[in-house]
């Protein structure tokens, strides 16, 4: 890995393209102040604006600014990974996520952010203010009850998939995303080595809670059979080209109230198997349960919780199936299996047995794809704060050694789930008996 400078506001290393800086508050101001309809937005002189940093991600920094009229969400692209400054990191993922808004905006609606401008110079994306919304994540460890996220995360995976798909388009628009997408290398360069390769060997970026599971990493990277099932996933995701995927749909890229529920982050976006967007949503459903008793207090409430947290996997599930399934039959316009073929009550028929064994695939996909973002957390680089944010270590490695087992058996015995059900059972066993 090249060793970045480190630049600080205002300045850019020697590989940044001319005219970008880093922006801080008062750059940031500066820039919205220039910008005619985000100062209307805002409203008053910009002076006026408060403006924050509230970067809790890895990668890029993100701003809030509030005016008397009106607030903005601004997120600049950093030449390095925010959270690791000698990792260089190229700029251009902020135009694969300016992009995947831009393409899937029009099919999920209210499901995501509106982007209110871009700059591509600064590699700056000024989107809506989510706001009161949370981190889904962070209210599941607080044991939130979301009653509409989970059904709201399938509806957009139903329909951002089938609408950047080659069922609902000509084919050359499909492969127009294809051949831009292909570009986000760096950023897929960073999954296919930390979802798919270094949680199974010694790599300098692993860590997990030792010395509790030094014995179970050490299993997982002598296991040859283990590391066949991970390398058929990683050879699914790098060439199944079904859709074009937030790349990262895990409870930190979804912001929620009660209410309301809106995907962000889509900068690790590409053309890949839809079962990777549905995985990454239920992998972290999952690994909150199996985080939860870490969480401490009453027996009773955990388990509730737990019983909820799962059943989320069973609604996302039947909410993106069933949405998938009926925006195939009516929206249809791609240039696989054509219409005109079958028109007639035997074609039709075979067409939506056809249709229910592609989602029964997906399903399969899911399963897997949830196993691999499940191992990655807990043996990887990125960790989760569902755990990470249990102090005791030997509480919270031993929660960490329930959710690996239980995702080894995802990767080594799938045919034990052939249902969202079927998962969600196995899973509740599997902490009750922990
Ligand atoms: P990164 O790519 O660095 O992971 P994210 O896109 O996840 O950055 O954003 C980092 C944080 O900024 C989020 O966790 C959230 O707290 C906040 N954030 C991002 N987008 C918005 C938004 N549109 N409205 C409000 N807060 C946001
Ligand atoms: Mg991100």
């Amino acid at each position: 890995m090249p060793d970045a400078t480190e630049p600080g506001a205002g300045q850019a290393s020697a590989a940044c393209p001319a005219g970008y800086r880093i922006l801080d508050v008062e750059g940031l101001r500066a820039m919205l102040a220039d910008v005619a309809s985000l100062r209307a937005r805002l409203g008053g002189p910009p002076d006026s604006w408060r403006i924050n940093e509230v970067s809790d991600g890895n990668l890029n920094a993100v701003f809030i600014a509030e005016g008397p009229a009106g607030a903005v969400c601004a997120k600049q692209a950093l030449p390095y990974v925010r959270v690791d400054q000698a990792w260089a990191m190229p700029l251009e993922r902020i135009v694969f996520e300016h992009e995947y808004m831009r393409r899937t905006g029009p099919h999920v609606g209210a499901l995501a952010p509106e982007i209110y401008h871009y700059d591509p110079t600064l590699y700056c994306l000024v989107m809506q203010l989510l706001s009161p919304h949370i981190i889904l994540r962070r209210g599941l460890i607080a044991r939130r009850c979301y009653p509409r996220a989970a059904a709201d995360i399938g509806e957009y995976v139903a329909r951002a998939c089938f609408a950047t798909s080659a069922l609902a388009r000509p084919f050359e628009v499909a492969f127009d995303a294809l051949s831009l997408f292909a570009r986000n290398q760096a950023l897929l360069r960073i999954s296919v080595d930390l979802i798919f390769t270094d949680p199974y060997r010694i790599a300098p970026r692993n860590r997990w809670t030792a010395p509790y599971l030094d014995g179970i990493a050490a299993e997982f990277r002598r296991d040859a059979g283990l590391k066949l099932a991970a390398a058929r996933w990683g050879r699914r995701f790098l060439t199944c080209p079904q859709a074009l995927l937030h790349g990262d749909l895990h409870s930190g890229s979804v912001m929620a109230t009660e209410d309301d529920t809106r995907v962000i982050d889509g900068e690790f976006s590409f053309m890949g198997p839809i079962g990777f967007d549905c995985g990454a949503f239920i992998a972290n459903l999952l690994l909150n349960a199996f985080a939860q008793p870490g969480h401490g207090g009453e027996a009773a409430a955990c388990r509730d919780f737990q019983a909820w947290v799962l059943s989320q996997a069973e609604v996302f599930w039947a909410r993106f199936s069933e949405r998938f399934l009926a925006l195939w039959q009516q929206e249809a316009a791609g240039d696989v299996y054509p219409a005109d073929l079958f028109a007639d009550p035997d074609g039709a028929r075979r067409l939506q047995q056809e249709r229910v064994a592609f989602v029964d695939g997906v399903w399969t996909d899911t399963v897997g794809f949830a196993a691999m973002k499940m191992i990655r957390r807990i043996l990887g680089f990125a960790h989760v704060l569902d755990f990470e944010s249990i102090a005791d270590p030997a509480v919270r490695s031993a929660c960490e050694a329930g959710a690996l087992c239980f995702a080894r058996r995802m990767l080594l015995e799938p045919e034990a789930f052939p249902t969202p059900a079927a998962l969600t059972a196995a899973a509740a066993s599997a902490i009750a008996a922990a």
